[in-house]
């Protein structure tokens, strides 16, 4: 490789120079933990400036023995990391198929001893030293570079729906990005110095400067490596499940750690519903609470220390009877056929049918409220629909950020559908306005949501505030529409119907969390339900061949 930037004042990060707080991120690994890397391990001695892998590469895990690796923006000439010796090269996307963020270049007399991501699977399996030291640094560095921007993802374009969906996506899916938006002169003459950009619309820039003009989430992830890794060369498994919420994640940790070969297929993002909420309070272990991203995170990382295979962004779209199991079909006609089945694919919100409300969604109309919203409404006036919990959630993180919250309940009283507590403190905020019997009947705006319109029923009159966010938390379908030509039992509402547990009306499907008739919607329920549903799938697949 030409044209390497030395190491200086510019480069980032080091991996011996940081502070207490990455210090996970940087571990010294025990003798124990590098004989096993040696015993798997290759020594290789690059030239100076060799690549090793580039950015967009499935790479491996590198320990430095002697010298150094540099970590590279090649997009900006620019040295990010330097991986020096006794650490070593890999991040969490490493186990999960992903493909590197960024280019590893060895520096002047390198020594380094190469462990295949194969090999390391194996050895975090077998290994539960490793597995802990490894896991707890790839995650480190992960939230490392989510914290620093880096990892040469570029999102560009518009303050628009189209930015808000790729900044959502890669949000929610843990990936490192920056945004360069057209109305910030500099930045955008910056990325153009090294990258032909269009003239408009949205662009991503990979960080090997492919360009991806006008990109679908689908396009953003398999320019990253982070889908259909598992399917390349087996298509089979003994669980397939379908959606990574509480219920599908614990049903993947508890089915792995257990022995099973399990997929997990995911639409959106990882942590379903939980993965949007701000802080969820009510579960336990967490007395602070936690946020859902941090929760989802956690699971995620566990369900791929035992293994599991995780295809995201993918959709079920159908499931069938074949011999041995099920044919599960994905919205790419991928195929994987699955000796048992346990849907968690849970419920979507609610929309609105009021005029234009569509038009405004990712550009001041929101489903969930994370920090990337919050920003929207920082110092403004935010509203919020709805009486559930999720409603009292969103209300009281925004109001850590907005000027004002406005909540609308069609309800007289929010204890009728909100949970004491935050009843309570929605009530007593004095940046939160509680609206009773008040209902969403117009927005306003140009390019983005700059008003609001709401009927008051209690004073008998129409309400215009101008506000920059609208949170419409208003109750979910079941997402269960793919299932309809599959034999399964559905209720009336479309919820699948179970008995004995967790099996519904075919052998071998099973079904937990929200998506599952009469099941309690909480993160706790669903993550109980998705533990426990394993021992019926052991029974299931152990019992003898019907015939
Ligand atoms: C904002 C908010 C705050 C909340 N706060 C709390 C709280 O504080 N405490 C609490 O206990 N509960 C809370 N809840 C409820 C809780 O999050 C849910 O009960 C829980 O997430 C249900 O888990 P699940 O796995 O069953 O379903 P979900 O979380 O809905 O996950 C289902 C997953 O399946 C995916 N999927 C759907 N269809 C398909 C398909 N065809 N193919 C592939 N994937 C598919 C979806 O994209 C989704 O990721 C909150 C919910 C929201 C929305």
């Amino acid at each position: 490789m030409s044209d390497i930037p030395a190491p200086d004042e510019q480069t980032q990060y080091s991996s011996r120079r940081h502070d207490d707080v990455d210090a996970l991120a940087w571990p010294a690994l025990s003798t124990h933990a590098l004989d096993l890397l040696r015993s798997a391990g290759t020594v290789l001695h690059p030239e100076p400036g060799e690549l090793l892998w580039d950015a967009g590469d499935p790479y491996d895990l590198y320990l430095v023995l002697a010298g150094g690796v540099l970590l590279v923006d090649r997009r900006e000439d620019r040295v990010v990391f330097v991986i020096e010796e006794g650490d070593f090269v890999g991040e969490l996307g490493m186990l999960m198929g992903q493909r590197a963020f960024l280019p590893g270049v060895a520096m002047a007399e390198t020594e380094v001893l190469r462990v295949r991501v194969d090999e390391l699977r194996r050895l975090v399996e077998v290994s539960a030293e490793l597995s802990d030291v490894l896991l707890s640094a790839f995650d480190a560095r992960r939230r490392l570079l989510m914290r620093m921007s880096a990892g040469g993802l570029v999102l560009a374009g518009d303050d628009d729906r189209d930015l808000h969906r790729l900044q959502e996506f890669a949000e929610r899916n843990q990936l490192p990005y920056r945004t360069v938006l057209r109305s910030d002169a500099s930045a955008w003459s910056d990325l153009a110095t090294t990258t032909a950009l269009p003239e408009a619309g949205t662009v991503v820039v990979t960080g090997e400067r492919r360009v991806l003009p006008a990109p679908t989430t689908r396009d953003l992830a398999t320019a990253l490596g982070i889908d259909l890794w598992c399917l390349s060369d087996d298509a089979r498994c003994d669980l397939l499940v379908v959606g990574a919420g509480p219920a599908g994640l614990a049903a993947a940790v508890y089915g792995a750690s257990e022995g099973l070969d399990v997929v997990v297929v995911e639409d959106v993002a990882i942590g379903g519903q939980a993965g949007s909420s701000s802080r969820i309070e009510n579960y336990l272990g967490f007395p602070r609470g936690v946020s859902g991203a941090e929760l989802a995170r956690a699971a995620m990382l566990q369900a791929v220390k035992f293994g599991t295979r995780l295809v995201s962004p993918r959709s079920v779209t159908g499931l069938s009877q074949v011999s041995g199991g099920f044919c599960v079909r994905l919205d790419d006609e991928h195929d994987i056929l699955a000796r048992a089945v346990v849907i968690a694919s849970g419920v979507r919100y609610r929309r609105l049918d009021v005029a234009g409300l569509a038009e405004f969604e990712g550009r001041g109309v929101y489903y969930a409220a994370g920090e990337l919203e919050a920003k929207v409404v920082s110092g403004r006036n935010a509203v919020v629909v709805g009486g559930a919990n999720s409603a009292g959630q969103a209300a009281l993180f925004l109001a850590r950020h907005a000027g004002q919250v406005h909540v609308l309940v069609r309800r007289d009283d929010l204890r009728d559908t909100m949970s004491n507590y935050l009843a309570q403190r929605i009530t007593h905020h004095e940046r939160v306005t509680v609206h009773p019997r008040s209902e969403l009947s117009a927005v306003h705006g140009t390019s983005r949501l700059s008003a609001v319109g709401w009927r008051d029923h209690v004073l008998d009159r129409d309400v215009r505030l101008d506000a920059n966010g609208l949170f419409l938390m208003i109750g979910a379908d079941p997402c269960t529409t793919w299932l309809h030509e599959a034999g399964v039992e559905l209720d009336a509402k479309g919820f699948v119907v179970t008995h004995d547990g967790f099996s519904t009306s075919v052998p071998g499907v099973f079904a937990v969390g929200d998506a599952r008739a009469g099941s309690v919607k909480r993160v706790a329920s669903a993550v109980g339900e998705g533990s426990v549903v394993i021992s019926a799938v052991h029974s299931y697949l152990s019992a003898p061949p019907r015939t």
